[in-house]
């Protein structure tokens, strides 16, 4: 289904979702970043810089409670949200990002934790003229509910499931030849960014990257942990107990493979007890273990570590890095 909506279609579109969804939008705050906020808070910014927050968060947020233990010893679940998520504003990267979680946590055994909040939310991508003044963004690969591609004061809205064609099927159609002109952008813009990431993974995977690169790259880092914060495919987390009156709590919290106590044992033993395997273990997960687990690259090349990461460490410029060095790997196609 291909539809063309001018500002006051979308305007009844996020109202109509608004009205059974909890609808975060993207909004400009004052420090200068996009983030998304609630739809009744936010003045839209319908195109900028990329969501300063990654969006898998909404799903898997940084601290969650899992359950609580009564006194008596029974297990009582936190109660879930009244209406589903619904997040608008989502690039091709937090789209493929989310699809990345959504794949990690279904597999079995499933999280149910994150099932809960992540089953009947809607996701609403924004492509096309959205990027930093109304530079051209990326089609999705169709890993949403709806897609709005920006062009000429409109939106064409692609519609990838039943919940998206029901609610757009009352806006007039789009045109499929300006879909064809806006598809050939997004191949010739495709990016620059994931054949760097592909280049960097084939060296790791012909084992073409000596120690001594990692040692270099590792003493640059500070332990600060936000490029796993950054990331929207790190899954990793601990569980934790605490005690609150009569009840205890358990959550669980977001861990950082950058950190020294992530791998270690209760022996003391530490088979990461190195920054530099860390480091080493940081980038080879998502460019070589991914790619064996789940046949595609663990980085969907958001840049946003890249962005946080104050030494210049983030995944981004160690593929570049790599491939300045090393790269004699033959192009991926
Ligand atoms: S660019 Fe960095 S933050 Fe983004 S997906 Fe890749 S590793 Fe994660
Ligand atoms: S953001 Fe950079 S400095 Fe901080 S933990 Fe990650 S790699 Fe290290």
């Amino acid at each position: 289904m291909l539809k063309q909506l001018m500002r006051t279609d979308l305007d009844r579109l996020l109202q109509k979702v608004a009205a059974d969804y909890h609808l975060q939008v993207p909004q400009l705050l004052t420090d200068g970043t996009r983030q998304l906020v609630p739809f009744e808070m936010g003045e839209l910014s319908l195109s900028g810089a990329p969501l300063q927050r990654k969006p898998t968060a909404y799903f898997f947020p940084q601290t969650e409670t899992l359950l609580h233990i009564t006194a008596d010893g029974s297990i009582e679940l936190p109660a879930g949200a009244a209406r589903p998520l619904a997040l608008f504003g989502l690039d091709r990267t937090d789209l493929a990002g989310i699809a990345f979680l959504d794949r990690f946590f279904s597999a079995a055994p499933a999280d149910d934790v994150y099932q809960r909040r992540r089953n009947g939310a809607l996701l609403i991508g924004l492509t096309g003229a959205a990027g930093v003044d109304h530079s051209f963004l990326s089609l999705s690969s169709g890993n949403c509910d709806i897609e709005l591609i920006a062009d000429n004061e409109c939106w064409l809205a692609l519609a990838y499931s039943e919940r998206g064609e029901k609610l757009l099927s009352r806006f007039p159609d789009g045109d499929s030849e300006q879909l064809a002109v806006l598809r050939k952008s997004s191949d010739d813009s495709k990016l620059s960014q994931l054949k760097l990431l592909q280049q960097g993974s084939r060296l790791l995977q012909e084992d073409k990257v000596p120690d001594e690169f990692w040692v270099e790259i590792a003493d640059r880092c500070i332990l600060c942990s936000g490029c796993n914060l950054a990331c929207p495919t790190c899954s990793c987390f601990c569980v934790q107990d605490r005690r609150r009156g009569e009840i205890v709590e358990r959550s669980r919290v977001w861990d950082s493979c950058q950190l020294d106590a992530f791998m270690r044992e209760a022996s003391g033993h530490n088979p990461l007890g190195t920054e530099t395997l860390r480091t080493r273990r940081r980038i080879h997960h998502k460019l070589v273990a991914d790619v064996q687990r789940w046949g595609e690259l663990g980085c969907v090349g958001c840049g946003r570590c890249d962005r946080a990461c104050p030494t210049g460490i983030g995944m981004l410029a160690v593929a570049e890095e790599m491939v300045k060095r090393y790269g004699t790997a033959a192009p991926v196609e």
